[in-house]
């Protein structure tokens, strides 16, 4: 690892120190500024100012190091300086998606054992009747409290305008638990990724890094992306923070979103693929992103050729970034390129080891693909609850990914391991849709796997055997839709459900997923002759 990296390092051992150094050293300059409605701002001083504020409030609760604090907000200025103030203590953030399925989101809340959480007023209610104490990121209103505890809920504007004890200093061990996130890692289950101050430090001192710096001070970087996302959190805001960059958050991507983009100035504009899709050959894209010096997609698959025609149309290269959760997250970029291989996601991040292994674990021929295996500062602590499955005895961790060397030393993605789905980067587990959808009244047999989409790279698509043969199979993939809408994210609902008599099976019993990939494969090069 360079000495720079030591030096950093060495220096800010807790992530909440990064914004008062900033706040000392630009206290007017804007640090968050929301592209919607009355368009708030909050300089660095008054995020620092108001980082200390919330964080009195929390340990004004009672709470200590170690204890895990839930955001689940959209990208807003209250998501930061909650972030922030909980690291500022030594607590845990847990940002968890505002969009998830009510059974998600408390289940997270459960298993991560959270105790205090912040979240949009359309949560108050849900989570005050689990007993969760609630910061809701509005003024309050009587229907959002309960009538039993009106204590349940409090305002973040009150919290912070409360009278909180004198604070410690934040606590310095770069090993102790920073943030707790659902996903990644490409098994068939959602698991908790433990994340630590000295991981988030280093991946973001990893990408300041490289050169040209993709972030810098005089950046305004538009950030679409969601918060409760590794990319956003710690790829984005991390290096945002670490630079003192201006950082616009907008909550959701419309129509709007390209105009905002020239509105407001924005010089950085980290993406998804489906963004990329949305804005591909569409007039006004290069006038639009004149001022824009860094466009990079992360997160999940693109295109080759998707990549080539936004290029073109945009006027500017569209850089590619790899990542997970497990890395926090970035592992390797075009960014240092100027002239990336086609289908490539570059280099690796400075002090970041790759090995490409064999499925006997040695290095994989050169001209051969291999699992993906990491080794860096960066690399998780293990998985929630008990710290296993993090990098092995030699630092080595396996990412499920598999990949190929390019003759100039850049990375291609080949294939996954497992079974993991991609949807505009969300991760979607087939377990959990299956499980969901085995649970629905008439249902004898389910598969869920990935299929390709235009817009979302992949999407979810579920076979379903019914209890009933004859069953209507329009009306029956509504209503197993509808019962999935109700307890899935949108991006987990398949967006087929085909109906059939019977799914085909291995010799052992199990559904064979190969085959229905095969036949989803077939059908979709039908569809192209
Ligand atoms: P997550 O931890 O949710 O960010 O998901 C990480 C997974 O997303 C990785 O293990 C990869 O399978 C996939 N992924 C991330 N970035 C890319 C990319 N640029 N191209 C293709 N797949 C990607």
């Amino acid at each position: 690892m360079s000495d720079r990296l030591c030096q950093t390092r060495a220096m800010v051992h807790n992530l909440a120190e990064i914004a008062s150094r900033q706040a000392a050293a630009r206290p007017d300059d804007v640090a968050f500024e929301e592209a919607y409605g009355d368009r708030r701002t909050l300089t660095w001083s008054e995020l620092d100012a108001q980082v200390d504020r919330f964080a009195a409030w929390l340990s004004g609760q009672g709470l200590v190091a170690g204890q895990r604090v839930a955001l689940v907000l959209e990208n807003r200025l209250e998501l930061p300086v909650a972030y922030l103030a909980v690291l500022r203590l030594g607590l845990v953030a847990v940002p968890v998606n505002p969009r998830g399925a009510h059974d998600e989101v408390l289940a997270l809340c459960a298993q991560t054992g959270t105790r205090v959480v912040v979240a949009e007023r359309r949560w108050a209610s849900t989570l005050t009747e689990t007993g969760l104490r609630t910061v809701i990121a509005a003024p309050l209103r009587d229907e959002d409290v309960p009538a039993a505890r009106p204590d349940a809920a409090v305002a973040f504007a009150d919290a912070l305008a409360a009278d909180g004890p004198a604070l410690p200093p934040p606590p310095q061990d770069p090993e102790s638990l920073a943030v707790l996130m659902s996903t990644s890692g490409t098994s068939t289950r959602p698991r908790i990724v433990m994340l630590s101050h000295r991981a988030l430090l280093a991946n973001i001192v990893q990408v300041a890094a490289i050169r040209p710096q993709p972030i810098v001070a005089a950046d305004r970087i538009l950030l679409v992306l969601p918060l409760f996302h590794v990319f956003a959190l710690n790829g984005v805001l991390g290096q945002a923070l670490h630079q003192g960059a201006t950082t616009v958050l907008l909550d959701r991507f419309d129509d709007q979103t390209l105009a905002e983009v020239a509105r407001g100035a924005i010089t950085v504009l980290p993406v998804a693929p489906p963004v990329v899709a949305a804005w591909c050959g569409r007039p006004g894209v290069a006038e639009a992103l004149a001022g824009v010096r860094t466009v990079l997609s992360g997160a999940a698959p693109i295109e080759a050729d998707l990549v080539e025609e936004f290029s073109a149309t945009g006027g500017t290269t569209l850089h590619q970034g790899y990542g997970l959760t497990e890395a926090a997250p970035v592992v390797t970029t075009t960014l240092a390129q100027t002239d990336p291989v086609p289908g490539s996601v570059g280099t690796p991040v400075e002090g970041l080891e790759v090995r490409l292994v064999d499925s006997d674990g040695s290095d994989a021929h050169p001209d051969d693909p291999g699992e993906i295996w990491l080794r860096g500062p960066n690399l998780l602590t293990g998985f929630w609850p008990d710290g296993t499955d993090g990098p092995d005895a030699d630092g080595w961790f396996a990412t499920g990914d598999v990949g190929i060397r390019a003759p100039d030393g850049s990375l291609v993605l080949v294939d996954r391991l497992r079974e993991l789905v991609i949807v505009s980067g969300f991760n979607v587990y087939p377990r959990e849709v299956e499980e969901v959808l085995a649970e629905a009244p008439g249902v004898a047999e389910v598969a869920v796997v990935g299929v390709g989409d235009p817009y979302t790279g992949e999407a979810v698509r579920a076979y379903v055997v019914p209890v009933v043969p004859d069953a209507d199979p329009e009306e029956t993939a509504e209503r197993l839709r509808a019962y999935a809408a109700l307890r899935l994210a949108a991006f987990k609902v398949p967006r087929d459900i085909e109906v059939t008599d019977a799914l085909p099976h291995t010799a052992t019993g199990e559904i064979s997923k190969s085959r229905l990939r095969a036949a989803e494969a077939r059908r979709g090069i039908q569809g192209l002759l």
